[in-house]
């Protein structure tokens, strides 16, 4: 298909051969413009790109992708890899950003009921209640009594949530992870265990 006098393009296919022994053709996009070099491209979703001078005969397009198929195929393999091991966000950034400001505002009203909820429980008193955005941790109780908590968690399952609540009021008394700080984190929440293993494992998944 020509675009204009100076740039046309056009559509190849490689031909090859899958490990099971099946034949695939996959297309490779010939982009003719004034340059003077040829120059091969795969993009992050394993699109195949060539942009050649405008002059170049189809036999030096064909033998250069023949030349350069074993490098293409892996660049190519390596794309799509890398896209099926990504977690997809159906969102766009702007609908993330909108997202994430109302996830936020949920937390900072729910987080305090909790909070409260398991302050009368247990008898101790923090003084400030921060919700961040980290990507790592889900929680944290400084010296002073403030608690952070990131506002992840509300995309987590309630009881999830509640035992970062309940592991941050912990440390009001135990300011370690000592045996003791476990054996008071049990008496509020028996199946606390499950809880941490839960966050190990889906925790990367709490993303919009
Ligand atoms: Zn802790």
């Amino acid at each position: 298909m020509a675009i204009s006098r100076y740039t046309s393009e056009s559509e190849y296919h490689l031909n090859t051969t899958r490990p099971d022994g099946t034949h695939e053709s996959i297309p490779c996009k010939v982009i003719k413009s004034r340059r003077r070099s040829y120059t091969i491209s795969v993009d992050t979703g394993g699109a195949i790109t060539l942009r050649v001078p405008l002059y170049a005969p189809a036999s030096a397009i064909a033998e250069i992708l023949q030349e350069k198929s074993d490098w293409i195929l892996l660049r190519r393999m390596e794309a799509l890899r890398l896209l099926a091991a990504k977690p997809q966000s159906e969102y766009t950034d702007a609908q993330r950003t909108l997202l994430e400001k109302r996830y936020r505002r949920a937390a900072s009203e729910y987080f305090p009921k909790r909070v409260q909820y398991y302050e009368h429980l247990m008898g101790v008193h923090h003084t400030r209640i921060a919700i961040r955005d980290q990507k790592t941790r889900w929680g944290s109780c400084s010296s002073n009594g403030t608690l952070s908590f990131n506002w992840r968690l509300m995309l987590a399952p309630p009881h999830i949530l509640d035992y970062v609540v309940v592991h941050e009021l912990c440390h009001l008394i135990h300011m370690d992870h000592s045996a003791a700080f476990w054996k008071t984190v049990e008496s509020v929440m028996p199946d606390y265990r499950e809880c941490r293993q839960w966050l190990r494992v889906h925790g990367q998944e709490l993303i919009l």
